[in-house]
């Protein structure tokens, strides 16, 4: 099996958001109260029912004028995933033939330690403290189904296919650099940028965070050898993620 990706094209995007809905759809996400914000972009960030969310850059231009831009933000779906890398409880995360990292609710702690482990800033947590986040609509392409944000999309600025297929298209259209292509082991959503990724907004070289890796290592084999899942996540939360507070409690302050 050929690993598959999503190949997301910026200067493509029209900024309709008809992939949110898509995905909403598919994977019967509730809606949300929303206000418009003087923004072609809503909701402001990822939430539990919004697994891919069109980010709106406004930069200026070389014609004296603003060029706008729309991301799609949403789980990148690492080869070298620091979700499953610091996960203490087995099965809560794992990788589909395909490339795709996905979650078990069932077998999901709540600990959030993948919050501070993914270096995107992606999994959100539902009200029952369960891991949400996209999963490359891992239930279609089992049956050779294209994940539905990239059916829908009315331009190709989502694409879906054989990783390496996507690379070379994207390089024989001119795109030199494909973001994504070996970072983090290669991502499972790889950008054609025209420009460098800090000017859609994107780290130049993501890394999972040294703590994570460090802690990783020393505390995580602990669940293994019978301290529990539930009293290893606690340590490792502490260690990694220590005084910090998570989204929730710091929208509650
Ligand atoms: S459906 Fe395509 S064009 Fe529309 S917002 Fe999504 S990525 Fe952009
Ligand atoms: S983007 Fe974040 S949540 Fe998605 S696979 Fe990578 S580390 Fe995990
Ligand atoms: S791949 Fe599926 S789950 Fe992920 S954003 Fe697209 S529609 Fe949503």
């Amino acid at each position: 099996m050929k690993r598959k990706s999503l190949l997301i094209s910026p200067e493509l995007c029209i900024g309709c958001r008809a992939c949110q809905v898509a995905c909403k759809s598919w994977n019967q996400l509730e809606g949300t109260k929303t206000n418009n914000r003087g923004t072609f972009e809503n909701p402001p960030d990822l939430n539990p029912a919004l697994y891919n969310k069109i980010r709106f850059v406004e930069v200026p231009s070389d014609k004296n004028d603003m060029r706008w831009l729309f991301v799609s933000q949403r789980c990148m779906h690492c080869d070298d995933a620091g979700c499953m890398k610091i996960c203490p409880s087995p099965g809560a995360l794992y990788k589909t033939k395909e490339g795709a990292v996905v979650f078990d609710k069932d077998k999901c702690i709540g600990c959030k330690l993948c919050v501070a482990a993914c270096p995107f800033d992606v999994p959100r947590y539902d009200r029952n403290d369960k891991i949400s986040k996209c999963t490359m609509c891992a239930d279609r392409i089992a049956e050779n189904l294209a994940p539905l944000c990239a059916k829908t999309c009315p331009t190709g600025a989502i694409k879906f296919g054989d990783r390496d297929e996507l690379i070379a298209q994207a390089q024989k259209a001119g795109y030199q650099k494909v973001y994504g292509q070996n970072d983090l082991g290669g991502l499972g959503a790889i950008y054609a940028f025209k420009e460098p990724p800090k000017f859609y907004g994107m780290e130049d070289k993501p890394q999972i965070p040294e703590s994570v890796v460090f802690w990783h290592k020393v505390l995580k084999p602990l669940a293994v050898i019978g301290l529990g899942g539930a009293v290893a996540a606690s340590l490792l939360h502490y260690a990694v993620v220590g005084p910090k507070k998570d989204k929730e409690e710091k929208k509650d302050e």
